[in-house]
């Protein structure tokens, strides 16, 4: 059976390519002993692996970014050139990895007017001019293994897509946040993260003096683990309640709090372990010495 390839889709992939070139080429520029540890080229999408120690700041991806459209607006010729291996080492070609060429290798170059911009060795299809790729841009940055960094890109109508799909979750969030323009989502968003802090500490606050309250008038059980066990309301706040228990109780040998869904917190003083009373009462939780918490209704049968 033939394989055949969508024009369109081998075109895509031209255009991933050559942008790949130009990548590589920016590339060794910011890093002059970086080489390429590998590639993925496909429709419009590329993945270029390259030897670095650093992360590329946010400023030198815009830089790389602005760079590569710069070449594509630039309209620059795209060479292909049978030759030598010798002879296009001569040209300036880079040799990567530590690959064995065979006698004739393909040189694919790309000029700026007289200057050479980019020379690979390469046996992949590429466009004849650089303005064929349209646009390019970078997607993410990531560290995939000691010393590799991994740039992820797009080019052609993926780029578009990509504004396109940008466009509608900020039309959600203009929506959403009752703003005319996406350049008063900024100062909307950061009005509402403040009230939102505002009113959390608030409300946090409010809660704790409940919590105080509640931990003063409880109905307080006891056996022979625990001096004191108390059924706190549903939802209660437990995050804010280890605090509270120890301001609260500072002289207390071990004490058991729980909601009605079953979660609880153990405080002892460290004279019995927290997580042996769990151990012993085969709960659900993770403890340690002086603390233990957990989730699991057979709290409600400790009396
Ligand atoms: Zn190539």
């Amino acid at each position: 059976m033939k394989l055949s390839v969508n024009p369109a889709q081998r075109y895509a992939k031209m255009r991933a390519h050559t942008a790949t070139h130009l990548l590589h080429a920016k590339l060794a520029e910011i890093f002059p002993n970086t080489k390429q540890a590998g590639s993925l080229v496909e429709s419009d999408f590329l993945r270029f692996d390259f030897y670095a120690d650093t992360l590329l700041s946010n400023t030198q991806l815009k830089e790389i970014e602005n760079w590569i459209n710069q070449r594509i607006y630039s309209a620059f010729p795209v060479t292909l050139t049978q030759t030598t291996f010798d002879e296009a080492v001569k040209l300036g070609a880079k040799a990567f990895f530590e690959e064995k060429y065979e006698n004739e290798v393909r040189l694919i170059r790309v000029y700026d007017n007289d200057q050479c911009i980019s020379a690979e060795l390469c046996g992949g299809t590429h466009v004849q001019n650089t303005r064929e790729i349209w646009a390019f841009t970078i997607i993410s940055q990531e560290a995939v293994a000691s010393g590799i960094k991994r740039i992820s890109a797009l080019t052609g109508p993926k780029v578009i897509e990509k504004l396109h799909n940008e466009e509608a979750i900020l039309d959600a969030q203009v929506q959403a946040l009752e703003v005319k323009s996406y350049s008063q989502l900024n100062e909307k968003i950061t009005k509402f993260i403040k009230e939102y802090t505002e009113t959390k500490s608030k409300l946090e606050s409010i809660e704790t003096q409940m919590l105080t309250q509640l931990l003063k008038n409880v109905e307080k059980g006891k056996n022979a683990d625990f001096e004191y066990i108390f059924q706190l309301p549903p939802e209660t706040n437990f995050k804010a309640l280890p605090n509270l228990l120890k301001q609260q109780f500072p002289t207390v040998k071990s004490l058991l709090t729980y909601t009605p869904e079953g979660n609880y917190i153990i405080h002892t003083d460290g004279s019995i372990s927290a997580k042996s009373l769990v151990q012993k009462y085969q709960l659900k939780g993770w403890g340690s010495d002086t603390v233990a918490q957990g989730k699991d209704a057979a709290v409600m049968n400790i009396h």
